[in-house]
């Protein structure tokens, strides 16, 4: 399909294309197919052809030889070969943290630790650490991701640049806070603070470079509850859909987050994000393993998204939880969500659970075909 028109090609549209323009075409053979066509059809004997950078032909090994008898083969030997996977929360720059503060409890994890070392980042750092997680995704069969903290001293456009070079899917939210912390008990390192409207104009800028890309967005990534107080919230609501970019936060991570908007807005979790506008396809909340059953209903039916980050509360809750445990429960009514995976990556604590709305996985039109043995993702 041509992705630009929508429009399949026929086969002698496409023969007179590929002689024109002198495209490659290979064939994929000897592979089980994971389809993501409407019957999710697994193909046992299956092969794929490519052309360009197009899926051309899926189906029994048999039937798509025959389409493209002359063509060079690659005998995958029986691997798998599937749609890529999709991190729903990523943060790049603490591939080079990882192990630096796993005993801690949160708060700390992140005041004494995590924030003062990511808060002397140069932007080669934050290339270096978004070099290597993404090798780990790809590495996983991770081809999406979504961040969800770009801070300035990361140099978002440069950063951009980087990740668009390795051909990876990147949704990129930048940061944006009054320079308080996580809550009223961690609070921000000095070399993380910065002016919000600086980091906002600095999204707008970014995202207007990129704005006809389909390999990288830019967001807008409010810090969580306590870096980012309800006026300088709704101004973030208010520039993200001024200027068609999604927004990823941080939300409902713990009681006591739960807690502290109850003290300090009078609001439940879900009250508050009605309050914001907070809510809608164009949103992406974090964690949510704090909210509490009876709040999902303001989620359902809007279209947010939630990424629960299955790992993460194993570790948030029971450092620093005081009532749940466990991972966050899929909340059963919420909007659909697509599945998805852990690519091994650094990731606050965690691995994504869901896809955020503008990268759910297509159908096959633009998938770049990776094979990989059949194997857990958590083992790269
Ligand atoms: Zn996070």
């Amino acid at each position: 399909m041509d992705t630009r028109t929508g429009h399949h090609a026929t086969g002698e549209a496409l023969r007179h294309r590929i002689i024109e323009n002198k495209i490659n075409i290979v064939l994929f053979d000897n592979c089980v197919v994971v389809t993501m066509d409407p019957r999710r059809r697994i193909l046992r004997n299956g092969a794929i052809a490519v052309v360009g950078s197009t899926i051309a032909a899926v189906g029994d090994r048999s039937t798509v030889r025959a389409q493209y008898p002359d063509e060079p083969v690659k005998d995958l030997k029986g691997w798998l070969v599937m749609p890529g996977l999709v991190d729903g929360h990523v943060h790049l720059p603490q591939a080079l943290l990882r192990g630096a503060a796993d005993e801690l409890p949160l708060h700390q994890w992140m005041s004494s630790r995590i924030f003062v070392l990511e808060g002397v980042f140069t932007p080669d750092d934050a290339k270096v650490a978004a070099r290597l997680a993404i090798v780990e995704m790809l590495k996983a069969g991770t081809t999406t991701f979504l961040e969800t903290l770009v801070l300035g001293r990361h140099a978002l456009g440069e950063l951009a640049e980087a990740i668009a070079e390795t051909g990876i899917r990147a949704v990129l939210p930048r940061a944006v806070g009054d320079g308080g912390g996580y809550l009223d008990e961690a609070p921000l390192n000095e070399g993380l603070r910065e002016p919000p409207d600086v980091a906002m104009q600095d999204a707008v800028s970014v995202a207007e470079h990129w704005k006809d890309s389909e390999q990288i967005k830019i967001w807008l990534g409010p810090r969580s509850t306590g870096g980012c107080p309800e006026p300088l919230l709704r101004e973030v609501v208010q520039t993200a859909r001024g200027n068609g970019l999604g927004i990823a936060h941080h939300y409902a991570m713990t009681d006591r987050e739960v807690a502290y908007l109850r003290r300090n807005f009078q609001a439940t979790p879900g009250e508050y994000l009605q309050r914001v506008g907070l809510l809608g396809p164009d949103v992406v909340l974090a964690h949510c393993s704090g909210l509490p059953p009876e709040e999902i209903p303001y989620l359902a039916g809007t279209g947010t998204s939630v990424v629960t980050c299955p790992t993460g509360p194993v570790s948030c809750s029971t450092q620093a939880s005081t009532s749940r445990s466990g991972p966050t429960p899929t909340p059963p009514t919420m909007a659909p969500t697509s599945s998805v995976t852990s690519s091994g990556s650094p990731i606050c604590r965690s691995s994504a659970t869901t896809t955020p709305p503008s990268c759910r996985p297509r159908p096959c039109s633009r998938w770049q075909p990776s094979a990989a043995r059949v194997r857990s993702p958590w083992t790269t």
